[in-house]
C-alpha cells in the first residue's frame, strides 16, 4: 500500500511539473532583475533582466499595449529606437511596433513561434499617424498588407521609399541578424537594390511565409550571452538570384506528398526548458 503510494507520487512529479511554459511566462507583468541575457533558443528560450520599451517615443508608437509584448534584450530596445529615429529622420512620422517579447520571453499564447528571447520584434510596415494613438485605437487599427491582392507583388502606394528605407536601416545595423519578409516584399527590394553598390545587407533580408503586414527583426546572440544557441549564419550574397524564385514557385506551398495529417502542436512544459529559464519563470 504504501510502496503504491510512493510510485503514485514518483509518477505525478514534484509539485508544477506539467505546467505548460506558457501559462508560466505568460502570467509575468513584469522582467527579472539584472543585466539583459538571452537564454536557450530562438523558438525556445527566454530573457532575464528584459527591458522595457515605453509606448510612445520619437518616431514610434507601440501597438496592442494589452498584450504586454513591449519587452526585449536591451540591445533589441535599442535597435527599435534607433530604427525610430532614423526613419523620424528621413521626415516621417514614425513606426509602428508590433509584438516583442514577453517581460521574460518564453512562449506566447496563440502566437509567434519564436520572440522568446527577446531578440525578435515586429514593425509594421502601415506608418505611424502624426497624433498619439488612444490606447483604444492601437487596439483596434489594424496593419496593412504590402501586396496587392495577395499576389507576389508589392502595391507601389504602400510599399514605398519609406517602408524600403526601414528594411535597409534595420538591415544595415549590426546588432541585426536576419529580417523576414514576404518573398513579393524581397522580390520589390531586390528590384530596387539589386544593382546598387554597397548592398551587401540585402542578404539579411530573407523570404519567409507571412510577413507582408510587418517585418520581423531578429537579433543576433548578443556578445557574452553564453547561454543563447546562436541560428546558422545567413547564406552568402544579396539573395535575390535562385534562392527567392524558389519562393515564387509552387513548391514552398504544396503540401508534402507524405504529409500527416495536422495534430495540433503539443504546448511545451515548463520542466522542458533550459534550467536558467525554469528559474526565471518561477521567481
Ligand atoms: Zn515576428
Amino acid at each position: 500500500m504504501i510502496k503504491a503510494l510512493f510510485l503514485m507520487l514518483f509518477l505525478a512529479g514534484p509539485l508544477g511539473a506539467s505546467e505548460t511554459a506558457e501559462e508560466v511566462f505568460g502570467s509575468h507583468e513584469g522582467a527579472s532583475p539584472g543585466s539583459s541575457r538571452a537564454i536557450g533558443g530562438y523558438t525556445y528560450g527566454c530573457l532575464a533582466g528584459g527591458r522595457m520599451l515605453e509606448a510612445n517615443g520619437p518616431g514610434w508608437q507601440v501597438m496592442r499595449l494589452s498584450r504586454n509584448r513591449y519587452w526585449g534584450h536591451e540591445l533589441l530596445i535599442d535597435v527599435v529606437r534607433d530604427l525610430a529615429a532614423g526613419i523620424k529622420q528621413a521626415g516621417h512620422a514614425g513606426i509602428l511596433v508590433g509584438d516583442l517579447s514577453q517581460p521574460r520571453g518564453g512562449p506566447m499564447h496563440k502566437a509567434h513561434r519564436s520572440h522568446q528571447m527577446g531578440l525578435d520584434g515586429d514593425i509594421w510596415f502601415k506608418p505611424a499617424p502624426d497624433h498619439e494613438m488612444s490606447a483604444k485605437a492601437r487596439e483596434n487599427i489594424s496593419a496593412v498588407s504590402m501586396l496587392k491582392d495577395a499576389s507576389f507583388d508589392t502595391d507601389p502606394n504602400l510599399f514605398g521609399a519609406r517602408e524600403q528605407l526601414m528594411l535597409e536601416l534595420a538591415a544595415r545595423d549590426e546588432r541585426v541578424e536576419r529580417i523576414f519578409v514576404h518573398p513579393g516584399i524581397k522580390k520589390a527590394m531586390c528590384a530596387v537594390k539589386g544593382e546598387a553598390r554597397d548592398n551587401a545587407w540585402m542578404g539579411k533580408i530573407r523570404p519567409w511565409y507571412g510577413h507582408h503586414y510587418h517585418f520581423h527583426i531578429r537579433l543576433s546572440c548578443p556578445p557574452g550571452d553564453q547561454l543563447c544557441k546562436p541560428q546558422a549564419p545567413v547564406p552568402a550574397g544579396i539573395g535575390c538570384g535562385e534562392a527567392l524564385a524558389w519562393w515564387m514557385g509552387p513548391e514552398p506551398y504544396a503540401p508534402k506528398p507524405d504529409a500527416k495529417p495536422k495534430k495540433k502542436p503539443r504546448k511545451p512544459l515548463l520542466r522542458e526548458y533550459p534550467a536558467s529559464c525554469q528559474l526565471i519563470a518561477r521567481d
